[in-house]
């Protein structure tokens, strides 16, 4: 009997390890991965500094030090708006090849065992989960992406497509001293951005992504349309190792968890609506999630539950309206405008889009009021 398994061993899985091995140690946890580290990740292979914050919750502050801090961003909005600042913290790029297979480290060195299993079952028998017919656990976090299968196994749907985006990733090559994380958002698809995201060691992750009902309506094979967009918007930067994944957003997330399982990471549907970033809701959800599986193992929903509301609940609703008000191109060329003149809120779109972040009032007028005036001027 393990006092807990954690299926996945990605940022989510690996936080939730680290997370139930810090608040209690000695307990049994073990993780399970269908694939063998180093494994590849279509991902943009940015971390945010609110990721770094976890890190350094999880007991490993360092682990990323050795990648370049690339503190420039430059963000050009889907009508041409462009602010170009550097951020009030600096963020990371952190191939995942690499990243991943650190923090399964971490988690082994912390106690953890690490086995290769693909979990194709999950049973409960009374508050007990049995995996696979012979593995029983306390508790089990479902940390297996955007796919997951525990999370269709225990009866939650998968995530809605209108609330699904699709992306593609490769690596570049760019200059050694390119230090510019550059967002460019399309008009054309809206919601679509292509990225260019410098590790430090002249090479670049690139990349383009658009929500999955609007790659449908193309009627062109996917393939086509995402590889395509990409040479055309970064045509100065060729890109190799193509890959692509699906990006459930917060916006269609299910309830985080059934029983004695609980969803964390990419199973939660917790990507940012606005960026696409989810390593730093992984580890944070996956953290909460392994704690609440440490101290309250009779029943760790509700702790889970209640950890998950106080640390993003009013950042999820946030961005729940923002997307809302983000389908029309209009509101973000509006909050990049202001972003162009005012730091501050610059600096709070960036907390919005990258941590967990929200929006005062009287800032929230103020965009509104210029995508209104912008709207009526058009007309
Ligand atoms: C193209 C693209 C670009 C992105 N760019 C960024 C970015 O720049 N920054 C950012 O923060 N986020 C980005 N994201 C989102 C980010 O990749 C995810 O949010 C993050 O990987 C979520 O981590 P996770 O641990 O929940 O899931 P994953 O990293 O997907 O890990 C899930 C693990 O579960 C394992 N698994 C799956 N099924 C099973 C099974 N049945 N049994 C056992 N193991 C299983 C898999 O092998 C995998 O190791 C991007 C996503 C995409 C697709």
């Amino acid at each position: 009997m393990w006092d807990l398994v954690v299926v996945g061993a990605g940022p989510a899985g690996c936080a939730a390890a680290l997370g139930a091995l810090r608040r209690r140690p000695g307990i049994r946890v073990l993780v399970l991965d269908k694939a063998g580290f180093p494994r590849d990740k279509a991902c943009g292979d940015g971390i945010a500094a609110h990721g770094r914050d976890e890190l350094a919750r999880l007991g490993v502050p360092g682990l990323i030090d050795d990648y370049r801090p690339t503190p420039r961003l430059t963000v050009v909005s889907p009508g041409g708006m462009r602010v170009s600042a550097t951020a009030a913290r600096p963020n990371h790029v952190v191939p995942r090849l690499v990243f991943d297979a650190r923090l399964v480290e971490a988690a082994r060195a912390a106690g953890a065992e690490v086995r290769l299993h693909r979990v194709r079952e999950v049973t409960g028998a009374g508050p007990v989960a049995v995996i696979d017919g012979r593995i029983r656990a306390r508790v089990v976090i479902a940390a297996d992406g955007a796919n997951s299968a525990v999370r269709r196994l225990i009866g939650l749907p998968a995530s809605p497509e209108r609330h699904t985006a699709i992306a593609v990733r490769g690596y570049a090559d760019v200059p050694e001293d390119d230090d510019v994380q550059l967002i460019a958002m399309q008009r054309a698809g809206w919601p679509a951005y292509a990225w260019s995201f410098p590790i430090g060691d002249g090479t670049a992750n690139v990349g383009f992504g658009m929500l999955l009902p609007r790659l449908r309506a193309t009627g062109l094979p996917g393939r086509r349309v995402l590889h395509g967009r990409l040479a055309e918007l970064l045509p100065d930067r060729p890109a190799r190792d193509l890959r692509a994944h699906h990006l459930p957003l917060s916006t269609g997330r299910p309830v985080p968890g059934a029983g004695p399982v609980l969803l964390a990471g990419d199973a939660a549907g917790l990507i940012n609506p606005l960026t696409g970033e989810g390593i730093y809701y992984a580890l944070l959800s996956g953290r909460l999630a392994g704690e609440a599986a440490a101290v309250a193992a009779g029943a760790p929903l509700p702790a889970y539950r209640d950890a998950l509301r106080r640390a993003l609940g009013r950042h999820l609703r946030t961005t729940d309206v923002l997307a809302r008000l983000a389908q029309s191109p209009g509101f973000i060329d509006a909050a990049i405008a202001t972003a162009a003149r005012r730091k501050e809120v610059f600096d709070l779109l960036v907390e919005v889009g990258l941590g967990a972040g929200t929006v005062p009032v009287p800032l929230a007028c103020a965009v509104a009021s210029r995508w209104l005036r912008e709207g009526l001027r058009r007309r």
